[in-house]
């Protein structure tokens, strides 16, 4: 638990740093049983805005989704346990600021409370942009270092491919772990691995309180960079 002692430097990681991987081409049309939940069409049907529950507030181009950073975070109407997801993301190729403060966002896998409460598949301009590693794009956050780089240079789509087993509990106490799988630009990023509880800017993580299925929610962090933009997100309920 965070305490008056605890600092957010305490639980950042600078090695070892993940080899910089050139990724190929990857293909994300959503197959015939997917769940879409944005594409042009569905536009933000399928998100709320968090803290009020109201509508999202992001700006919807076409098939653009960009990140309206004063509505603050939004998630998926819908709650899921374990899933597939696709989603792409990309931050604009003038895009300023360093570590943190480069094009931060995340995939919260699983929403379970308001602000950032969940846990956090980090989304952040990780091509020559220098940061702790266990918070670069492809990371738990604070948590697991990617297993490699792909990030793509700015102006061009990233792509997140998921696989989340979803926790069980036993009362309050975790009986099973979330688990995770990510391919980063069709490179394997985060294979299987076993998380430690909701991820933390602050503290030492670990499963509090139990949850059941829950939804996805997009983060709009509070950094001074220019806002980025997702595309093309569809989920398999597993
Ligand atoms: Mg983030």
């Amino acid at each position: 638990m965070a305490n008056a002692q605890n600092k957010p430097e305490d639980t950042e990681k600078w090695e070892p740093v993940p080899p910089v991987v050139t990724a190929g081409k990857v293909v994300g049309e959503a197959p015939s049983d997917a769940v879409v939940l944005f594409d042009a069409k569905s536009g933000l049907s399928q998100w709320k805005d968090v803290a009020s529950g109201g509508d999202a507030k992001w700006d919807v181009k076409g098939d653009v989704l960009t990140v309206n950073k004063s509505s603050g975070n939004i998630e998926t109407k819908k709650s899921f346990g374990s899933y597939q997801l696709h989603i792409e993301w990309k931050v604009p190729a003038n895009i300023t600021g360093t570590g943190q403060g480069r094009g931060n966002s995340g995939v919260f896998l699983a929403s379970i409370g308001k602000g950032d409460d969940g846990y956090e598949l980090q989304v952040l301009d990780s091509y020559n942009n220098k940061t702790y590693v266990n918070g670069m794009a492809g990371s738990i956050y604070k948590q697991f270092i990617p297993l490699a780089n792909p990030t793509r240079p700015p102006g061009v789509w990233n792509v997140y491919d998921v696989i989340w087993t979803a926790p069980t509990f036993d009362g309050d106490k975790v009986k099973t772990p979330a688990r995770v799988t990510v391919l980063f630009n069709g490179v394997l990023v985060e294979n299987n691995i076993e998380l430690l509880g909701p991820t933390q800017y602050i503290g030492t993580p670990a499963y509090r309180k139990a949850h059941g299925p829950s939804p996805i929610k997009l983060q709009a962090h509070g950094d001074k960079s220019e806002p980025l933009s997702f595309r093309n997100i569809w989920v398999r309920e597993l």
